[in-house]
């Protein structure tokens, strides 16, 4: 059996449905295949543990940040197709061990305002830092305007502008580029609670010694310009509100599909074959999971052997450090202890994501990760997701869903030894600064094994290719195939692995439709 679009795109993640809504709102006929029985991808939510069946748990993403800024949410007007959200602020908040904490408001001079409480010197140095981190902000949307790999006249002149505004800042801008965010974090702040606020936030991006992944303190730059919203009902909603739009615009989405080859003859793209045999024709294919899925699934020989290589040595997670993820439903809703009371100014900390683990225990966890061994010492952000959104578990119970950005992927001693004690022990570190464990249903753990095992993910890796300065814009995934120019006429990538990179963003997807229309034109 065979049918015909124009654009076939392989995986129903966010990337893939705004792609296709994009690309179906210009006229095109396009169908979107996923594997899985519900499309979201990495951004999804559902009710996956047994023992609590109405509990709703998010498998992947909990905060939305990226899109926040996105022109895509007014482009496809995404609020008309039942957005709900709810606005966190403060957003995070570091935890000491002694009972301190350092909250991350909106606004940055609360923010610093916090860390006086522990350094009036670093409290100053923050808002320096936050101007820094704005005129970084202000290069990455000169250069993210249009394409990475297409510079026009008008590019260069918005650089120009940008830096002849921010000259004051070169060298530092510079630095950023170029340095780690541990030496940043060490450089310009004197105390360890404000150093573990900043690495404790960056360590969502990857490993923080890596040179050039200061870059990730971007971050915080979005943070106070557009701050951290939460999916009401879980990213179940995001996903729906993406799939309303997506068939709004006429495009068509077939479920659990697993393409097992994209088909590649006589030199060009000529659509995917599912499992099953079943072929679907296109002129164009878009690959929206990885990057060495995507060259494993290419026909063989269908791309050039350059190509193919730089495709399959993309990174991800290769210094053996990945995010798992902890879920735990519980019968009890989760509040503060001490932390709460020793806040005598009214802010409440049970609306903010917990950070949980010092800089150095931090810093030690990267060393054990690499070397494969769970941190002796669990770091973690806890966010308590039914303190601000109640219906996603039965009235007056929680969900804890706990982020351990500092993970090993593959553990010396296995998985299967090694993951019940992992997770009791990130559970009793938890329990010490939250109430409501004790009233445990059931928990769900996913390492990055378990993820690729789950979404085929290579090595279970959110980004799709590791972030740092080496992999952005036209070098993202790799050298030379970052610009507008497909794989292979017609074989595009339009997942996390191209620029603007993984989160929730909707940049790739975006960006993909425009080089595929140009291409069609
Ligand atoms: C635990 C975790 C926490 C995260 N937290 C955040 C966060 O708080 N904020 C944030 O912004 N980002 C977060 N992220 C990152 C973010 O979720 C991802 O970067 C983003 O969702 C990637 O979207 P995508 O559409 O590019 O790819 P994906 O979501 O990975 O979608 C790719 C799709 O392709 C499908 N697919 C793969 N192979 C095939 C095949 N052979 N045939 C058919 N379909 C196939 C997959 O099933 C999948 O649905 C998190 C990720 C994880 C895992």
């Amino acid at each position: 059996m065979t049918e015909q679009y124009d654009v076939v795109i392989v995986g129903g993640g966010h990337n893939g449905l705004i792609a296709g809504t994009y690309l179906s709102k210009a006229g095109k006929r396009v169908l979107v295949v996923e594997r899985a029985a519900m499309a979201g991808g990495l951004s999804q939510s559902d009710h996956v543990i047994p023992q609590a069946p109405d509990h709703m748990i998010n498998t992947g993403t909990a905060e939305l940040i990226h899109i926040r800024a996105s022109p895509v949410m007014q482009e496809l007007d995404l609020r008309s197709h039942g957005w709900k959200t709810v606005e966190t602020d403060p957003m995070y908040a570091y935890l000491d061990p002694e009972g301190g904490s350092i909250a991350v408001f909106r606004d940055p001079r609360r923010t610093a305002e916090d860390i006086a409480r522990f350094s009036k010197v670093d409290a100053k140095a923050y808002l320096e830092f936050v101007e820094l981190i704005d005129g970084l902000m202000q290069f990455a949307g000169a250069m993210g305007k249009g394409d990475p790999g297409v510079r026009t006249a008008r590019n260069y002149l918005d650089l120009a502008k940008v830096a002849i505004r921010n000259r004051a800042l070169k060298d530092r801008l510079q630095l950023i580029s170029t340095a780690p965010a541990d030496q940043l974090a060490a450089e310009w702040f004197e105390h360890p609670a404000t150093q573990a606020l900043l690495l404790g936030i960056v360590a969502g991006a990857g490993p923080f010694d890596t040179d050039g992944n200061g870059i990730a303190y971007a971050l915080f730059g979005l943070l106070h310009r557009v701050g951290v919203s939460k999916a009401v009902g879980g990213m179940r909603m995001f996903a729906d509100v993406l799939l309303s739009a997506y068939a709004a615009s006429g495009g068509q989405l077939m479920l659990n599909a697993e393409v097992e080859e994209i088909v590649i003859g006589d030199g060009a793209a000529r659509g995917v074959r599912l499992k099953g045999d079943r072929m679907i024709e296109a002129g164009v294919v878009i690959a929206t999971c990885d990057p060495i899925t995507a060259a494993r699934l290419a026909t063989p020989g269908g791309l050039g052997r350059v190509t193919r290589t730089r495709l399959e040595y993309a990174p991800a997670h290769r210094a053996n450090v990945g995010p798992s993820l902890i879920n735990v439903a519980s019968s009890k809703p989760f509040r503060l202890k001490r932390h709460q009371d020793l806040r005598t100014d009214g802010v409440d900390l049970n609306q903010a994501v917990g950070l949980i683990g010092s800089a150095e225990e931090l810093r030690q966890a990267l060393v054990q990760a690499r070397r494969g061994q769970v941190p002796s010492a669990p770091v973690f952000s806890l966010s308590p997701m039914t303190n601000w959104d109640p219906t996603m578990a039965p009235q007056d119970q929680g969900v804890a869903y706990i982020y351990l950005p500092v993970f090993p992927v593959e553990v010396n001693d296995g998985w299967p030894r090694a993951k019940a004690p992992a997770a009791d022990a990130i559970i009793a570190r938890a329990a010490d600064y939250y109430d409501g464990f004790d009233g445990e249903l059931g928990r769900w753990f996913e390492t990055c094994p378990d993820r690729e095992a789950r979404t085929s993910l290579t090595k279970g890796c959110v980004t799709h290719v590791d972030f740092g300065a080496q992999r952005t814009g036209a070098k993202r995934p790799a050298f030379g195939l970052g610009g507008p120019e497909p794989l292979a006429p017609g074989f595009f990538l339009g997942g996390a692995g191209i620029h603007p990179g993984g989160g929730v963003s909707g940049g790739p997807g975006r960006l993909v439709s425009k080089r595929v229309l140009d291409y069609l034109a």
